[in-house]
This record gives C-alpha cells, structure tokens and sequence, in this order.
C-alpha cells in the first residue's frame, strides 16, 4: 500500500460504515465511528475512524482528522477506566511500509499495563464474547 494510492470502497472499513461487515461498536457520531480491534494488541484495544473515505493522514481533511482525535480524545478515558490501564497508546499508522494494512484512516488507542507486553500487529484473533464484554464495559464508562 502506497500513500499516493485511491481510495478503495472495497476495504474492510469502509465495508464496517456500510454495514456490510459485523463490528463491535462503542461510539458512533455524525463524523466518526469507534469499534473494538478483532485482533487486539492489548485487551480492550480499539479503532477510531472517519466516516468519510480517506486513506490516511496525507489524505485526510485537517476537519475530518480533529474530529477522530476528539473522538479519541472522548474516548481514551473510558477505555482506561474500563481496562484499569495506567497508561495507554495512541497510534496511526500510514502506508504499508510503516505497518499499516486497513486502507482506511484509523487511529488506534490500545491500553498499557507496566510489564505487559503487547501481541503482535493484527496477530492473534479475540474471543468476541471477551470483546463484547470489555465494549461493554467501555461505552457504560462513556455515560
Ligand atoms: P493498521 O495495521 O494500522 O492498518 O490497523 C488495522 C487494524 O485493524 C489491525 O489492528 C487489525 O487487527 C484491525 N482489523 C482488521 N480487520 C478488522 C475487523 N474486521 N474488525 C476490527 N478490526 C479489524
């Protein structure tokens, strides 16, 4: 994946928006969506992305990438409080060379725990009813 390349409607994400493809959700407004990582790095790793189809940080409107940070910024919070997370991450990947593989602008926020290492990018599948727990968990943190 090149930074340079089109946008492809076809990708996983884009499929997620139109719900064409199952996620676990736990935020959703008029500009972005956030939804558990399938494979997480950290339990309770989870993806912000735009609505709108941009491919990454070169592409993306300045409007579009404020407003997945103030998604981020909303929700890393609730994630640290659902996961008792003394510190966390937040990533964004651009261009397969630096490790990303969703063609679709995301940003990552992924709970650290002292002395737990994290898995491998995209490595290890989660147990979804887990998954469902810790969303669970995290959208009642939100309110
Ligand atoms: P990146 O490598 O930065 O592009 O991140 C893509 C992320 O999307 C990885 O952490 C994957 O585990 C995750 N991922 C891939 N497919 C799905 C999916 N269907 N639902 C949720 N997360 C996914």
């Amino acid at each position: 994946m090149q930074l340079t390349d089109a946008y492809d409607p076809q990708n996983i994400f884009a499929r997620i928006l139109r719900d064409e493809m199952p996620s676990i959700r736990v935020y959703e407004d008029e500009m972005t969506l956030a939804f558990m990582d399938i494979m997480p790095q950290t339990p309770g790793h989870v993806l912000v992305i735009p609505r709108a189809a941009s491919t990454n940080f070169l592409t993306i409107s300045p409007e579009d990438a404020a407003a997945v940070m103030s998604t981020a910024h909303k929700l890393a919070p609730a994630v640290q409080h659902a996961m008792q997370a003394p510190g966390f991450m937040v990533a964004q990947l651009n261009g397969s060379a630096a490790g990303q593989t969703v063609p679709h602008y995301h940003m990552h926020i992924i709970p650290r725990h002292e002395g737990l290492e994290m898995l491998g990018h995209g490595t290890q599948m989660a147990d979804m009813d887990e998954l469902a727990e810790i969303a669970r968990r995290i959208r009642a943190a939100l309110t």
